[in-house]
């Protein structure tokens, strides 16, 4: 009856309550260092993490199926490398975050006033290499801020994510999400309906590209700030997106090499998806 349904709701809202809480210790310069340096991100080695993330991204990109005006990355935190491919095909990107100390570290590049914590250069040398060098770096980081239109607070638990005049009536005509979902959900059903509720920011047609952790219970936002994760199988990340409204174009999956173990999550893989909106 009534008050059960009233009790589920209370018991959805306090996991998403306490997701909340965990995020207000996030350490952006912690996160970036234990994500975005070697092992993970080390350019030399084709079995690194980040470059087969950046592949994936530029792969999907460049197919030709992927286009429009307006790019949007749901739940950027304090990284650039996810829109470092689909700023070429895109003339507005915006990135968004829910928290504003991730959305300052952004500006901060941004804006190029220094004080950033991580230098995204080696990002852009090896995603340029992946274009066959057609520019140097410093033009890549030049088109990255030309494009990019405004940092926004987004909460995937709600309904409506985004202020309501934020996005053009129409929706964006790609979404990409990068370790946001599963990261801020306390269980398989908030996932579920986060992943619903960032459909309506897509325009029917477009394209959603979905990167995340497989079986990971939890990762390190700083020193200290374990942060629960929905532990996902590839199974479930398919029938979410078909529940949701997606078709499943590609699904490729990462195994973690043991040496990118590294203490500060429990990640054994990484599922990069390529799907549209029905
Ligand atoms: N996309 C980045 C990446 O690929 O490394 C950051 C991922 S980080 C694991 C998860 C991000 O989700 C954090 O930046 C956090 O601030 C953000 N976040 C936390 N709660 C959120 C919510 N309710 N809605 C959207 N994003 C949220």
């Amino acid at each position: 009856g009534g008050s059960h349904v009233r009790s589920t709701l209370k018991g959805a809202e306090s996991g998403i309550a306490a997701m909340a809480a965990c995020y207000q210790r996030f350490d952006p310069a912690s996160y970036l260092k234990y994500n975005y340096t070697p092992p993970r991100a080390d350019f030399e080695r084709k079995d690194s993490i980040v470059p087969w993330k950046l592949a994936c991204l530029h792969r999907a990109f460049t197919e030709g199926d992927v286009s429009g005006e307006l790019l949007v990355d749901i739940g950027s935190g304090p990284t650039l490398y996810q829109v470092l491919s689909g700023c070429e095909v895109f003339n507005k990107v915006i990135l968004t975050d829910f928290l504003e100390i991730n959305r300052q570290e952004l500006r901060r590049w941004l804006r190029d006033e220094g004080g950033y914590n991580l230098d995204w250069t080696p990002y852009m040398e090896y995603v340029c290499k992946l274009e066959g060098r057609r520019y140097a770096w410093s033009e890549k980081a030049a088109k990255l801020r030309k494009v990019v239109k405004d940092v926004l607070p987004i909460d995937v638990h709600c309904p409506q994510p985004m202020a309501p005049d934020a996005l053009p009536s129409g929706g964006a005509d790609c979404l990409v999400s990068s370790f946001c979902l599963e990261s801020v959900s306390p269980d398989l059903a908030a996932f579920n309906r986060a992943l619903g509720h960032i459909g309506s920011l897509l325009r029917p047609g477009g394209h959603l590209l979905l990167i995340g952790a497989l079986d990971e219970s939890y990762y390190l936002g700083g020193p200290g700030v374990k942060i629960p994760v929905v532990p996902l199988n590839e199974a479930q990340v398919c029938a979410s997106l078909k529940e949701r409204g997606y078709t499943l174009m590609r699904l490729e999956v990462y195994t973690l090499p043991q040496d990118m173990r590294v203490g500060v999550d429990d990640v054994t893989g990484v599922f990069f998806v390529k799907a549209k909106k029905v």
